[in-house]
C-alpha cells in the first residue's frame, strides 16, 4: 500500500505539501517525526510530519521523501495543535510557526551553514559517510549542506550531518549567536596609539579615503566594543570578522596600520556554576499566604489568575511556592520572564530552590544548548521547571500543570519581527488549556487587557497590597521641570531638587537610579543654519548620534556613518545636537558628580547577555552609585541600596503617538518607582515633567493603579480599542511607492466591502520606509466578540484577489494581530 505524509515545511507559504514514503519507510514514520524532502530546484530541507495517510495527491508529480530523522516525534501532538492555533490567530503560516519554534540544529536545510568542531575526537570508528564529510569540514571547516554534499560525494548529506551534531562532531553556525565557544580565544583592541582621540580621527580620515572596508571593520569593532563609550566589552576576532564579514586580509591590515592588536584570552563555558542543590523556600508572610491560599482556591474555578501585587510585595516567593506544590503533584512548570528581566538575579533564586530540577531557556543562549533542552524535555528524565522567555512557550512539555507569566503587562512579550507575531502571555494561556493546567499572571501593574478579563470574571483576581516587611511605597515628589527651564534653573536635564537629592543619597552611600526612555547620546542632529537632519538612507528616519563613537546610526537598520564635519545641505559648521538620551544623561553626570562611579543600561551597552549581567551585578556589588537607563532599568530587578529614583522626563511618554500610550506611561513609571526603598527605608521618586497638571502624573503619584484602570478602559471603549475591540494591522510593503499606494488603496477598498467602517487607512505608519521597502498599513478593528474563524478567512480572501493582480507583483503582505 502507497503511503504519503504532509509535512511542513520552513517556509511562508501556505498549505501542507504532501510527499510519498519509499518502500522501505512505510510503516517507519509517525507524525511529530522529521523527515528530509526535496524541494525547488536543488533544494531540500527538515519537514515535519503532520499525518500520515494513503490519498495520493491529484494534479502534480509527488516527491518522495529523502530520509527519515526520528524514530520518535520530536513535535508532540499537543504542540502541533499549538501550532495551528498560532498560524490560525496570528495569520501567518505553519511554515512561520516552525522556523521560530525549533532551534536551528533541529531544521537542518541546504543553505544551512555547518562548521567542524575542533574539538572534537572521535571515541570510536565512525560510519564511513559521516568520516567523509568530517574530512570534508577538515579541509573547509564551513560549509553549507549543499556544498557538503558535492564535496563529500555522500548522498543525503543531512540525515549525515544530524547524526554527526549528535555527536557534537559539528555544529549548525549562526550569525550572531556562537554554537561553539572555544576555551581561549584571540581577541581585538585598539592600540594603545589608537586609544588617543586625536591619533584615531587621523586614523579614520585616513581610512575614509584610502581603505573604506577597513573603516567598516574598524566601526564595527567600535560599535561591539563600546571601547570609546565608557563600559569597554571584549571583542572576539572570530566574532567580529564573522558579524562584518570582512576578510583576514582587511583585518590584517588594520593591526599593520597600528589601530588593531590582537591577545588571547581565557574564556569559560557556559557558566553551570551556580547555586545547586534542594535549599527550603522562604517561608511565607502572613499576607502572602493568604494570597497564595487565595491563589489555589481560585484555580479550583478558573483556569488564569491576575496575582496583583505591589512591587516588592514577594510574588517570586509565591511562585516558588506554588511551583514546589506543583512539582510534588508530579507537574511540570514553565515559568516565563521578559526576555530582559531574564537574569542571574531570578536565576539564582530559583536554582536555590529547585537546583537540577531547573532549565532556563534563553534566546541568547547558543543553539546546541537549545537543541540539548529540547531533547532532554522530551526524555523520560525532563526538567521540572523551565524559567525561560518568549519562546519557551515551543519547548515540549509531558505534563505541564502550572504556567507562570511574570511581569505579565511586558509588551516584549510581544513578537514583533519576524512572524509568528505572537504574544506569549497569550499563547501561553491557550497550551496550559490544552494541557489542562493553570495560568498565573503576575504583576503590580496588569495590562488593561488583563485587568479587564479579571473585572468581567473571566480570570480570578487576587491582590496583594503590601511590600514585603511592610515597607512603605516610595514617596513620589513631582517637579515642574517646565517653569525651572523658563526660569534657566535646570542643569543641563538636572532640576535642583533631583541634583540634591542625588547627592544626598550618595554621601549616605546609597545608590540612584535614573530612568530616561531614549538611548543614545541625541535623538538627531540638525544644521543650525538651514535645518538639515541627517537620515538613513534605507528608512524614513533621522539618524541617532551617538557621541562615544561620534557616530550616526539607524536605530532600525543598523546603518552607520561618521557625524559629517559641514552640513550636506548648506556647507554650514553649525551642527547641533537637539533632544537628549542615556548617553547625554551620562555625560552631563561625570561632568555635575566627577566622584560619582555611574553605569549605563540600554540595548547600546547590553548587547550581550554577559555585559547585560555585568552592570546589573557591578550595581548589585555596590561597585557602581548611579545606573542611568532606558526602560530596562523597571524590569523587576531588586537591588537593596536604591533610595532615590529620578524620572528625568515623563513627557516622552505620555506623548508617545499610541492609544497605549498612558497606560504604559503608567506602568513604566510606577515600575521604576518600585526599585526605590526595597528594604527597611522609605525610597524617594523625583517625577520631572513638564505637563504637572496630566492626569496620568498624578495617577502615578497616588499610586492609583485603578483609577488610571478605570479612566483608560472607559476611553478605549469610546474610541473602539482594545480590549473591547480587536485590532489587526495589515501591513503592504513595496520597492514603488506608487505601486504600493495603488495596492493599499484596492485592498482598503476591497476590506470595506467586508468590514465596513471598521477598516481604517491605508496610513502611512511613523516609518514609513524601512530597508528600501515602502510600507503602508490598514487597520482593521472588529468587535472582540467577532469570530475570529471568520474574519481570518475572509481576510485572507482579499489578500488572494490582491496577489493575483499581475501590476502588484513583488509585494508583500503581512499581519499583526492584536498588536502592541
Ligand atoms: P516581587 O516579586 O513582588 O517584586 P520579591 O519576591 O522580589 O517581590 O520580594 C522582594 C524582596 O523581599 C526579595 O528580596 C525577597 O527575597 C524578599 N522577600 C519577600 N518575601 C519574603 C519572605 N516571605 N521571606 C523572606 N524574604 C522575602
Ligand atoms: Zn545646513
Ligand atoms: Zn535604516
Amino acid at each position: 500500500m502507497e503511503q504519503f505524509v504532509d509535512v511542513i515545511l520552513p517556509l511562508p507559504l501556505p498549505g501542507g505539501f504532501t510527499y510519498l514514503l519509499p518502500q522501505p519507510m512505510v510503516g517507519e514514520v509517525h507524525e511529530g517525526c522529521r523527515v528530509v524532502v526535496p524541494f525547488g530546484r536543488k533544494k531540500f530541507y527538515t519537514g515535519i510530519v503532520e499525518k500520515v495517510h494513503a490519498l495520493r495527491p491529484q494534479g502534480y508529480e509527488v516527491k518522495e521523501v529523502l530520509a527519515v530523522l526520528d524514530a520518535r516525534p520530536i513535535l508532540l501532538p499537543v504542540q502541533s495543535r499549538f501550532w495551528r492555533w498560532l498560524s490560525d490567530y496570528y495569520l501567518c503560516t505553519p511554515g512561520d510557526v516552525y522556523k521560530a519554534a525549533l532551534p536551528s540544529g533541529l531544521k537542518l536545510e541546504s543553505e544551512t551553514v555547518v562548521e567542524l568542531n575542533p574539538d572534537y575526537e572521535a571515541t570510536e570508528r565512525l560510519p564511513e559517510r559521516e568520516q567523509r564529510v568530517l574530512d570534508v569540514l577538515a579541509a573547509e571547516p564551513e560549509q553549507t549542506l549543499t556544498k557538503l554534499e558535492k564535496a563529500a560525494g555522500v548522498k543525503n548529506v543531512l540525515s549525515v550531518v544530524n547524526a554527526l551534531l549528535a555527536r557534537e562532531a559539528v555544529f549548525v553556525k549562526e550569525e550572531l549567536k556562537r554554537a561553539y565557544k572555544p576555551k581561549t580565544e584571540t581577541r581585538v583592541r585598539l592600540s594603545a596609539d589608537a586609544r588617543n582621540e586625536h591619533r584615531l580621527h587621523i586614523f579614520f580620515d585616513e581610512l575614509q579615503r584610502r581603505a573604506p572596508k577597513q573603516l567598516d571593520l574598524l566601526m564595527k569593532y567600535l560599535e561591539l566594543s563600546c571601547a570609546l563609550g565608557g563600559q569597554e566589552r571584549p571583542v572576539a576576532k572570530r566574532d567580529l570578522l564573522q558579524r562584518t564579514g570582512a576578510t583576514p586580509a582587511v583585518f590584517s591590515a588594520l593591526v599593520s596600520r597600528g589601530v588593531f592588536e590582537v591577545y588571547q584570552a581565557e574564556v569559560g563555558r557556559l557558566d553551570n556554576r551556580l547555586p545547586q542543590g534542594q535549599g527550603t523556600p522562604h517561608a511565607l508572610s502572613a499576607a502572602q499566604q493568604r494570597a497564595h491560599d487565595e491563589i489555589v482556591d481560585a484555580f479550583r474555578e478558573k483556569n488564569v489568575c491576575l496575582l496583583y501585587g505591589v512591587t516588592s510585595s514577594g510574588k517570586t516567593e509565591i511562585y516558588i511556592h506554588l511551583i514546589q506544590e506543583a512539582l510534588a503533584r508530579g507537574e511540570q512548570v514553565l515559568y516565563l520572564l521578559p526576555e530582559i528581566a531574564l537574569t542571574t538575579q531570578i536565576t539564582e533564586r530559583l536554582k536555590r530552590v529547585f537546583g537540577a530540577h531547573l532549565g532556563i531557556y534563553h534566546s541568547k543562549f547558543p543553539d546546541a544548548e537549545r537543541v540539548e533542552i529540547w531533547q532532554r524535555q522530551l526524555s523520560d528524565t525532563p526538567y521540572d521547571v523551565i524559567l525561560g522567555v518568549r519562546s519557551s512557550v515551543f519547548l515540549p512539555f509531558r505534563r505541564l500543570g502550572l504556567v507562570i507569566v511574570d511581569e505579565e503587562h511586558e509588551t516584549t512579550y510581544k513578537q514583533q519581527d519576524p512572524a509568528p507575531r505572537y504574544h506569549a502571555r497569550n499563547a501561553a494561556i491557550v497550551l496550559a488549556s490544552y494541557y489542562g493546567a493553570k495560568t498565573l499572571l503576575g504583576t503590580a501593574t496588569p495590562s488593561l487587557e488583563t485587568w479587564h478579563n479579571a473585572e468581567t470574571g473571566k480570570y480570578a483576581r487576587v491582590d496583594l497590597s503590601e511590600r514585603h516587611r511592610a515597607v512603605q511605597l516610595p514617596e513620589i515628589v513631582p517637579v515642574d521641570i517646565r517653569e525651572l527651564i523658563h526660569k534657566k534653573r535646570m542643569t543641563g536635564t538636572f532640576s535642583p531638587l533631583l541634583l540634591q537629592n542625588i547627592r544626598e543619597a550618595l554621601e549616605r552611600k546609597e545608590q540612584v537610579i535614573l530612568f530616561q526612555n531614549r538611548r543614545g547620546f541625541a535623538p538627531m542632529i540638525e544644521c543650525h543654519t538651514c535645518g538639515w537632519v541627517p537620515k538613513c538612507q534605507n528608512c524614513d528616519v533621522s539618524l541617532t548620534y551617538h557621541k562615544g563613537l561620534n557616530l550616526l546610526t539607524c536605530h532600525y537598520c543598523g546603518y552607520t556613518m561618521p557625524l559629517p564635519v559641514r552640513c550636506p545641505a548648506c556647507d554650514g559648521v553649525d551642527l547641533r545636537a537637539r533632544g537628549f538620551g542615556t548617553e547625554k544623561v551620562e555625560d552631563e553626570l561625570h561632568a555635575l558628580l566627577p566622584e560619582a562611579k555611574i553605569a549605563r543600561m540600554d540595548l547600546d551597552t547590553t548587547r550581550s547577555r554577559a555585559a547585560y549581567e555585568r552592570i546589573i551585578d557591578d550595581f548589585q556589588q555596590g561597585r557602581t552609585d548611579i545606573l542611568v537607563g532606558t526602560q530596562m532599568v523597571s524590569k523587576g530587578l531588586d537591588f537593596e541600596r536604591v533610595s532615590v529614583v529620578g524620572i528625568l522626563n515623563a513627557d516622552t511618554l505620555l506623548n508617545y503617538p499610541d492609544f497605549r500610550a498612558y497606560e504604559r506611561a503608567f506602568q513604566l513609571m510606577a515600575q521604576v518607582a518600585g526599585r526605590a526603598g526595597r528594604r527597611e527605608r522609605r525610597g524617594r521618586v523625583i517625577l520631572q515633567t513638564k505637563s504637572i497638571g496630566h492626569p496620568i502624573i498624578a495617577q502615578v503619584i497616588a499610586n492609583d493603579y485603578e483609577g488610571m484602570a478605570a479612566g483608560q478602559l472607559a476611553e478605549r471603549q469610546v474610541f473602539r480599542y482594545p480590549p473591547y475591540y480587536r485590532l489587526v494591522y495589515v501591513y503592504l510593503k513595496h520597492r514603488r511607492e506608487d505601486v504600493l499606494e495603488q495596492m493599499a488603496q484596492d485592498m482598503a477598498a476591497r476590506l470595506r466591502v467586508l468590514f465596513g467602517s471598521r477598516v481604517l487607512g491605508p496610513d502611512k505608519p511613523p516609518v514609513a520606509r524601512v530597508q528600501t521597502l515602502f510600507i503602508r498599513k490598514i487597520m482593521l478593528k472588529v468587535e472582540a466578540t467577532a469570530p475570529v474563524a471568520r474574519v481570518r478567512s475572509l481576510l485572507l480572501a482579499v489578500q488572494r484577489e490582491v496577489g493575483a493582480e499581475p501590476r502588484f507583483k513583488g509585494a508583500v503582505i503581512y499581519y499583526d494581530v492584536d498588536p502592541m
